[in-house]
């Protein structure tokens, strides 16, 4: 028997027996009243109840409500439980909700869902410095009120979205360039992606850059020398003259070795890890083989002086400051003229700090050009960089090996007067080396 059938039974049961008592102790004439009195009360109850349900259902106030006679007790005990497990189900809905958008929102790229008409729905904060969009003003505008860049209003005219769209000037300073997307779901709704790939374009830029410098700088002497080695081949050549133009293809053979040299040291600067503070590099060894590499490159032609008042040694690669020191000693000397003099200083600081400086009465540097002759294959001047052996590589060494030892690469120069470069070493990248 169904609940309610059960309930029926014993209210009957109930009203039997009430009756009949009612009957034995009053009378039975009584007794219709009695039971039409009855019934009005019942009937009265259940209105009661059922508004009082009504009620309780309108302020979702259902919990702890489990008061009540017979079915009704029950019917609320159900409700109550049934409640309980809704808003339990809600609120971990609402928690996944806003971890959901907690995520999008801490995502460096863009997101803006669009409805069936591409009136923006939804977007996230990134879209503000993506787009321009406010994400509460914003919202229900049509996207092509707000993003009028011709090339995404002709792709969306198109609806063709397999291939993503590449939109320069973007951003609030008009140098982004984003890679936009768009994925259609649902029911005729996009989602609309963007991310910023300003950084791996210019990356992308550099390595072109790069690759075209390379293929370059490798191009004039194999021209040369394969001009060379044509002649001597096809034409009728004295000793002398054939042993001129080896001597070229040998300085020409030598220009590429050193090229090659310099960028697989750049290669290993780029890929190795940051140098240990473990290895003491003897700065007296370096200074004895520094002099012996300047004067043989300055054959008599410079006055070249070495001050090393410091005792301090520094800690690291001793193959990097190697190559950084012998590169401004080298760079000193290729852009002084004869008799110019080169002084080399390593000296205290009085932070405890230690500088390594070369200073030349050279050629110097228009202040133009020195942000940026550390950058590879920056030349001022290119045809003697060329004519002295130079690959354009030197200082961007230099600077490589100066941030992997914490150390800093000053320059000063005027030019006509001569350039002062300078690696400044911190405290904690020296020790004692007396
Ligand atoms: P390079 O092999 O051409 O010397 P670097 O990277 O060593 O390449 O130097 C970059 C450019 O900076 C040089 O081409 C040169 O124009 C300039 N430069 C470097 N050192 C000096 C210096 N001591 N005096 C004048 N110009 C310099």
């Amino acid at each position: 028997m169904s609940n309610l059938g059960l309930h029926f039974f014993y209210f009957l049961i109930a009203l039997m027996l009430v009756s009949f008592l009612w009957a034995d102790l009053i009378s039975w004439q009584t007794m219709p009243y009695f039971l039409v009195g009855v019934m009005i009360v019942a009937y009265f109850f259940q209105l009661w109840n059922i508004n009082r349900l009504h009620d309780l259902l309108l302020k979702d106030d259902l919990i702890g409500r489990k008061r009540g006679l017979g079915l009704w007790r029950e019917i609320y005990g159900l409700l109550e439980k049934k409640s309980k497990v809704l808003h339990q189900e809600i609120s971990a809905a609402a928690d996944q909700y806003d971890r959901f958008i907690q995520g999008v929102q801490a995502s460096p790229n863009g997101l803006i869902m669009l409805d069936k008409m591409d009136r923006i729905q939804w977007c996230n904060k990134i879209c503000r410095e993506h787009f321009r969009i406010d994400p509460v003003r914003d919202t229900n505008q049509p996207v092509a009120f707000l993003l009028r860049h011709p090339d995404f209003v002709q792709y969306m005219q198109e609806a063709d979205f397999s291939t993503p769209l590449q939109l320069d000037h973007m951003g609030e300073s008009g140098h982004v360039m984003l890679r936009l997307q768009i994925i259609p779901y649902g029911e005729s709704q996009k989602l609309l992606l963007s991310q910023d790939i300003t950084a791996i374009k210019k990356n992308e830029a550099i390595r072109q850059d790069f690759v075209a410098n390379v293929s370059h700088e490798l191009r004039t002497p194999l021209t040369i020398m394969s001009g060379f080695l044509e002649t001597i081949r096809d034409l009728p050549l004295s000793e002398e003259e054939k042993a001129r133009y080896l001597d070229i293809m040998v300085t020409q053979s030598d220009r590429m070795l050193t090229l090659v040299d310099e960028l697989l040291i750049l290669t290993r600067l780029d890929s190795s890890p940051v140098s240990p503070k473990t290895r003491t590099v003897n700065l007296a060894e370096v200074f004895e083989r520094l002099m012996t590499d300047a004067r043989s490159l300055s054959k008599g032609r410079h006055i070249i002086i070495l001050r090393a008042s410091s005792h301090k040694y520094v800690l690291g690669s001793d193959s990097e400051i190697i190559s950084a020191f012998g590169n401004l000693v080298n760079n000193a000397i290729r852009y002084s003229p004869e008799g110019g003099e080169i002084l080399i200083d390593w000296s205290d600081l009085p932070d405890g700090g230690a500088r390594f400086a070369v200073t030349d009465r050279g050629l110097g540097i228009a202040p133009e050009h020195i942000p940026r002759i550390t950058e590879r294959f920056y030349r001022v001047d290119l045809s003697r960089s060329r004519d002295t052996g130079g690959t354009g590589l030197g200082l961007a060494i230099v600077k490589h090996v100066a941030m992997r030892h914490q150390a800093e690469l000053r320059i000063e120069s005027q030019i006509g007067q001569g350039s002062t470069f300078e690696m400044v070493f911190v405290k904690d990248r020296l020790v004692d080396g007396a």
